[in-house]
């Protein structure tokens, strides 16, 4: 088994423990919604504020009307462009 191979002197060994053991305060960032500060890549405790899509007050998730539209565009283009692709194989079959 390694051995240390002199003592930790008192000091030494006390000015280490100083500085490990000693509590940080908690990283907090501003709510761009209410302004109050939460934790960082947490739902704002106050007003539930997610993101600009997205919120959860009282355990209730709400999505707004933008992020449910976007998804139904996503959708609508990736069926758009199946399309083409099934277009340009007729084509190229010919
Ligand atoms: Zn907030």
């Amino acid at each position: 088994m390694a051995v240390p191979k002199r003592k930790v002197s008192k000091a030494r060994r006390d000015k280490r423990r100083s500085s490990v053991w000693k509590l940080g305060a908690p990283t907090l960032t501003e709510c761009p919604q209410c302004h109050t500060l939460k934790a960082p890549h947490k739902a704002c405790p106050e007003c539930g504020y997610v993101n600009a899509d997205l919120s959860v007050k009282d355990g209730k998730i709400t999505v707004k009307a933008a992020a449910a539209k976007k998804e139904e565009v996503k959708v609508e283009e990736t069926k758009a462009v199946a399309e083409e692709a099934e277009a340009v194989e007729e084509v190229s079959a010919e």
